[in-house]
């Protein structure tokens, strides 16, 4: 419990000054917590190791963070879970995409747990909380976008697949 503590204040602390992109402009930590807690909620085995990893999942690639930094303080499993969910950040935004897309059968099943959760979170916040000045086709753009990373993923966690699936349908209204 102490570990998973460290890793939720790290992740309060690294992302202290970033706010969601939505209209409710939430701060960042909120994200980072929700990942966490339906990676913890979609788990038959306890695996606090992932747990943490959910924490600190956007740590690597949104903030200064370094991967020696998180195997200095929590291990080489947590630093290179959160590697496997970073994208490369020197690509361009429609390559970063298109490599999630291309790259996700390569992840393992604990990587993938974190993706599928964190694709959730962010559907949630584009059904409850859209970032302002996307029109409903750059919305659709992204929920699609989602949606083919999520169909690329080989070992899906169930509870999480059904999930977004849900938050899915909930955004195409059906
Ligand atoms: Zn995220």
């Amino acid at each position: 419990m102490r570990d998973l503590l460290r890793a939720a204040c790290f992740a309060a602390d690294k992302h202290a000054a970033q706010r969601r992109k939505g209209g409710a402009a939430e701060p960042y930590v909120n994200h980072v917590l929700e990942v966490a807690r339906l990676v913890a909620d979609a788990l038959d085995e306890p695996d606090e190791p992932l747990v943490m990893a959910a924490l600190l999942h956007d740590t690597l690639e949104d903030t200064e963070t370094t991967y020696a930094e998180l195997v200095e303080k929590f291990s080489e499993d947590v630093a290179s879970l959160v590697a496997e969910v970073t994208d490369d950040t020197s690509l361009s935004k429609a390559e970063r995409k298109r490599l999630q897309i291309e790259h996700a059968h390569t992840r393992s099943k604990r990587a993938q747990a974190i993706k599928l959760a964190d694709k959730i979170s962010n559907l949630r916040s584009m059904l409850n909380s859209p970032p302002a000045g996307w029109d409903e086709a750059r919305k659709l753009e992204y929920v699609e976008w989602a949606r083919e990373v999520v169909a690329a993923l080989p070992e899906p966690n169930l509870k999480l697949r059904v999930e977004f699936e849900r938050t899915w349908r909930a955004f195409r209204g059906l």
